[in-house]
């Protein structure tokens, strides 16, 4: 039906985060914070169960509280460190101070926040660890010669860059990480304006967006990539869609 072929899903796949974390209220802040960012995300409660996700299965990253019920955080990691386990680390604690730093440093990790913590400030230091670690192949989403780098939401079209909202660029990466589907407005409205009760329609709203990107990435440049289906929504993908439209 389509002309453009969806690429595997490996190659959109996000990047994994495991949060261990005891406190439900803290575990379950994080999980939806780091979804809504894009990542995926696991979660264990306790550093057993941390240990053993961390050690038999494959993330970009971890979010590592320090004081865990039965094994502290600091020794988990320094055994996932022994182990060869080398994805970066970002350790969270109540207890803030030098010694508290050092301590998480020697044991390998590779940043360290202090509880009460602002969650930009985590998602900033997260995606800094990301841009440094292996997670980076993950983080680059293309389409033609549209790039996206998405732990520094840097977006470019050929050699340019691409100056967008944060707005226009959440729906830029949903755009393309949905490439070669038909995208409805219902899909927009819920998983990038988080819209879940419909009381006023966003269609114009997001039509809106949708054209002033449209501009912004395929103005100028071939082909184009953004594409309208009348009727449905949306469709990115470097052929228009099938059926004459
Ligand atoms: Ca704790």
């Amino acid at each position: 039906m389509l002309g453009a072929d969806p690429m595997p899903a490996e190659v959109f796949a996000p990047a994994r985060v495991l949060v261990v974390e005891d406190e439900p209220k803290v575990a379950e802040a994080l999980r939806s914070g780091l979804e809504d960012a894009g990542f995926a995300v696991a979660s264990a409660l306790d550093g057993e169960e941390g240990f053993f996700l961390a050690s038999s299965e494959s993330f970009d990253a971890i979010v590592l509280d320090r004081m865990l019920p039965g094994r502290d955080g600091l020794s988990i990691l320094a055994a996932l460190r022994r182990k060869g386990v080398l994805v970066p680390v970002l350790v969270l604690t109540a207890l803030d101070g030098v010694e508290e730093r050092v301590a998480g440093l020697d044991a390998g990790a590779d940043d360290y926040l202090a509880k009460p913590f602002a969650f930009p400030e985590l998602l900033a230091r997260l995606r800094a660890l990301l841009r440094r670690g292996r997670g980076d192949n993950l983080l680059q989403l293309a389409v033609a010669d549209l790039r996206i780098g998405v732990a520094r939401r840097e977006v470019t079209r050929g050699d340019q860059p691409i100056e967008l909202t944060p707005r226009e660029y959440e729906l830029l990466e949903y755009l393309v990480r949905h490439r070669g589907q038909i995208v409805s407005r219902e899909m927009l409205a819920r998983d990038v304006w988080k819209e879940t009760q419909r009381g006023t329609p966003l269609d114009n709203v997001i039509d809106v967006h949708v054209t002033r990107l449209r501009k912004k990435v395929d103005q100028g440049f071939e082909p184009r990539l953004i594409h309208t289906v009348r009727g449905i929504g949306f469709l990115l993908g470097d052929h228009a869609p099938g059926g004459g439209l």
